[in-house]
C-alpha cells in the first residue's frame, strides 16, 4: 500500500490511526453513492487538470458513510502529541486523507504523474464563531464564520523543500516546512554531520499559493459592549483570491495558533475579560501559549514570534508592597519567557491627567488634527518587514561587552538576595542577545555593535529593577514623571534607626549616576522628615519661625554623615545626592512643602533681610502636616 510515510517524514512514528483512516477514507471515496452513482468519481477526474489539486468532500457524506471516521477526522485532523520528552510525534491524519485522494485518482481515473492532492471539507456540522476559538479547538477540523475585513496579497509558500548540503553536496528532498522556513535538521549523508549549511533548490521544491485574510465577528453576533475579535485565516492553493473584503463567509479548516501579536493579544480581550480574570489564571494569550508548548509546536516559536502582552494586577490595583510576579500571578517559568517588563501605575497626577483628558477631548472633537503622525501605519509595517530581513552577527567587541554586562547583572542579583524572587539566569543573557540583535536590525545593520548591546543592557537593567522595588532615579525624574515611573508616596518610617545602608548607595553615587534603591530612599527621607518634625516642634515652643531653611537641612544631613566622608569629592557627591532627594520629596512626592515669602511675614515678626531671589533658592521647608510617619 502506498501510504503517506514519505510525506510524513521518517522521524514520525508510524501512525496506525492515520493508516486506518486512509484506508477507510479511500473506501468511502470508492463506495459512497448518490442517486446510484459513485459521487466522487467525476470531481476526482477534474483533478487531472494541471491547475486543480483539491477535492471537495461533503462532510455530511462522510458522516452518513461512517460516523467513527467522521469523528476521528474532526478530532485528529491536524493534532500534535508530545509523546516523549524529546521527540515530538505528529498524529495528524490530514496527509493520510490527501494520500487517499491521490490513490483514488490513480486507481479510478488513471492519473499518471504524481502530483500533490488535497482534500477540503464542506458542510462541517457545527459552525463556530470567532469568539469560540479556544485552545481545545487547536488541531481539530472546524468551521467558522465571519466577515472578511482584510485580504493580503497572494504569495508562493514553500511546502516541501529540496535542499543541497553545502558541505557534501548531498540532496535532501521533501523537507516539510512547519510554519516557517525549515532547514533539514541534519544532512542525510551518514558521514556528514552538517546541521546548518544548506541551500534551497527552488526548482525541485514544491510551492503552493498562499493568502492571508482576516475575518472579524459581525455586529449581530457581538456580545453587548464588546469589541469585535478577529482572526487570521490562511487560504492555500485554489481558494486564494476567492474571498472579498466586506463579505461574510464560512471557513472550514484547522485552527493552528501561530502566535503573533495579532492573535495572542486579541484587541478587546482584556476589555471584557479583565473583570472576570481570576487570580492564578493566566491571561488568555498565555493560556494559548502554554497549550501550544504542550502541543509540541514549541520548537517553531522562538524564531518568528514577538509577544507583546499586557496584564492587569490580580486585585485590580497594583500593590507596591508585593513583587510584580505576585501582582500579576504568573509563574516564574512563563515570566522568564519575556525579555522586558514595564510597570505602568495609574497615579493621580494633575499634569498627566490633564494631558490625557486634553488628548481624548481633542481626538473626539477633530480626529484629523489631533493625530500627529510622522509615519503612516503602512510605512511602519514596511520598515519593520524590511528590518526583519537582516540577520546580524555579533561583533567580537559586542560579544565581549555582552559577557561583561551579564556579569554585572549576575553580581547585582546576588547583592539583593532575599529581596527578590527573580534570578538572573542564562535566559537574561539570551534576552540581552535578542535585544541587541533587534537593535541592530532596527538600524538595518548586519552587525551587532557595542552600542546595541549597551542599549539592550540599559533596557534589561531597567526592566529587571522594575520587577522588584523600583530604584529611584534622581537624575531623570523630569522625564520619568511622564513615563509611568513608580512614585513612592507611602514612605514608611520603619528601619529609621540605622542609616548604614547609605554606604552602599554612596558607591553608586561615586559613579555619577544618581540612583537610589527604594530602601535607601525610604530611609533617607525618614531621617530627614523626623529631624524636620523635631525642629518644627522646637520652633513652635520657642515661638520662632516654623521650619528649616533648605540649606540648613542639607548642612544638618552632611554633619550626620561626616564620619563617612573622606574626601572633597565624596562631600560633593553627598551634597548633590541630598539636594536631589530633597527636590524629589518636594516636587515629586510633595511630602515637604517649600514656604513662600508672603506666608512668612506674620504679624509681629521682623521682615527678613534676604532678597526674594535668595528665598526662592533657599526656601523654608516644612513637612506636609498630613504626612504620618509610620
Ligand atoms: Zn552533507
Amino acid at each position: 500500500m502506498d501510504v503517506a510515510d514519505a510525506q510524513i517524514g521518517q522521524l514520525r512514528a508510524k501512525d496506525e490511526v492515520g493508516i486506518r483512516c486512509q484506508k477507510l477514507f479511500q473506501d468511502f471515496l470508492e463506495e459512497f453513492k448518490e442517486e446510484g452513482e459513485i459521487k466522487y468519481i467525476k470531481p476526482a477526474a477534474d483533478l487531472e487538470l494541471p491547475d486543480r489539486c483539491t477535492l471537495e468532500v461533503s462532510f455530511d457524506d462522510v458522516e452518513k458513510y461512517n460516523q467513527n471516521l467522521a469523528t476521528t477526522i474532526i478530532e485528529e485532523y491536524y493534532r500534535y502529541y508530545d509523546v516523549h520528552m524529546l521527540q515530538v510525534y505528529f498524529n495528524l491524519i490530514y496527509p493520510y486523507l490527501c494520500q487517499s485522494v491521490l490513490n483514488f485518482i490513480k486507481d479510478r481515473v488513471g492519473l499518471k504523474a504524481d502530483k500533490e492532492c488535497y482534500v477540503s471539507f464542506t458542510e462541517v456540522p457545527t459552525r463556530h464563531k470567532v469568539r469560540d476559538l479556544i485552545t481545545s479547538k487547536i488541531g481539530t477540523l472546524i468551521r467558522i464564520s465571519g466577515q472578511v475585513v482584510r485580504t493580503h496579497p497572494v504569495h508562493p509558500e514553500l511546502v516541501l523543500g529540496t535542499f543541497m548540503c553545502l558541505d557534501c553536496q548531498t540532496e535532501i528532498r521533501n523537507v516539510e516546512q512547519q510554519f516557517k522556513f525549515t532547514n533539514p535538521s541534519i544532512c542525510r549523508n551518514p558521514v556528514c554531520s552538517n546541521r546548518r549549511r544548506f541551500m534551497l533548490n527552488v526548482e525541485k521544491s514544491l510551492f503552493v499559493d498562499f493568502q492571508k485574510v482576516r475575518i472579524q465577528e459581525t455586529q449581530s453576533e457581538l456580545p453587548r459592549g464588546c469589541i469585535p475579535r478577529s482572526v487570521e485565516i490562511i487560504l492555500r492553493s485554489e481558494i486564494v483570491e476567492t474571498v472579498q473584503a466586506g463579505d461574510r463567509y464560512d471557513f472550514t479548516g484547522t485552527l493552528i495558533v501561530v502566535p503573533d501579536v495579532g492573535v495572542l493579544n486579541m484587541p478587546g480581550a482584556k476589555a471584557d475579560h479583565g473583570s472576570r480574570h481570576k487570580p492564578g489564571e493566566a491571561p488568555e494569550g498565555l493560556t494559548g501559549l502554554k497549550a501550544l508548548a504542550k502541543a509540541g509546536v514549541r520548537a517553531t516559536l522562538n524564531a518568528r514570534t514577538s509577544i507583546l502582552a499586557a496584564a492587569n494586577p490580580v486585585n485590580g490595583r497594583y500593590d507596591r508592597s508585593k513583587s510584580l510576579q505576585q501582582n500579576i500571578q504568573l509563574s516564574a517559568p512563563i515570566m522568564s519567557r519575556f525579555d522586558l517588563f514595564f510597570v505602568l501605575v495609574d497615579e493621580c497626577n494633575e499634569v498627566v491627567d490633564y494631558a490625557i483628558a486634553r488628548k481624548i477631548v481633542d481626538l473626539h472633537s477633530n480626529i484629523e488634527d489631533a493625530i500627529e503622525r510622522v509615519y503612516s501605519r503602512e510605512e511602519v509595517l514596511r520598515y519593520v518587514t524590511f528590518a526583519r530581513q537582516f540577520k546580524p552577527f555579533i561583533s567580537p567587541e559586542a560579544s565581549k561587552l555582552l559577557v561583561e554586562n551579564y556579569g554585572h547583572l549576575r553580581q547585582r542579583d546576588t547583592g539583593t538576595a532575599g529581596r527578590s524572587t527573580w534570578r538572573i539566569t542564562v535566559r537574561q543573557l539570551e534576552s540581552m542577545i535578542r535585544l541587541s540583535e533587534a537593535m541592530a536590525k532596527l538600524e538595518c545593520m548586519n552587525e551587532v555593535q557595542e552600542r546595541h548591546v549597551r542599549e539592550a543592557f540599559r533596557l534589561l537593567n531597567k526592566s529587571i529593577i522594575r520587577i522588584e522595588q523600583p530604584d529611584i532615579h534622581l537624575e531623570e525624574e523630569e522625564d520619568e514623571a511622564f513615563a509611568g515611573d513608580i512614585e513612592m508616596r507611602e514612605i514608611s518610617g520603619e528601619d529609621n534607626q540605622e542609616n548604614s545602608d547609605l554606604n552602599q548607595q554612596e558607591q553608586g553615587g561615586q559613579k555619577k549616576k544618581l540612583t537610589l534603591s527604594f530602601e535607601d530612599y525610604k530611609n533617607l527621607s525618614t531621617m530627614l522628615v523626623l529631624h524636620m518634625r523635631n525642629e518644627e516642634a522646637r520652633c513652635e515652643t520657642e515661638g520662632s519661625d516654623t521650619g528649616m531653611k533648605r540649606s540648613d537641612v542639607i548642612t544638618w544631613y552632611l554633619e550626620q554623615v561626616a564620619d563617612q566622608i573622606e574626601s572633597e569629592d565624596e562631600l560633593i557627591s553627598r551634597k548633590t545626592l541630598i539636594e536631589k532627594v530633597l527636590d524629589r520629596l518636594i516636587y515629586h512626592d510633595q511630602l515637604i512643602i517649600p514656604l513662600k515669602t508672603t506666608e512668612l511675614r506674620q504679624p509681629g515678626k521682623s521682615p527678613r533681610s534676604t532678597t526674594e531671589e535668595e528665598e526662592e533658592e533657599d526656601p523654608l521647608l516644612v513637612v506636609h502636616p498630613n504626612y504620618i510617619i509610620e
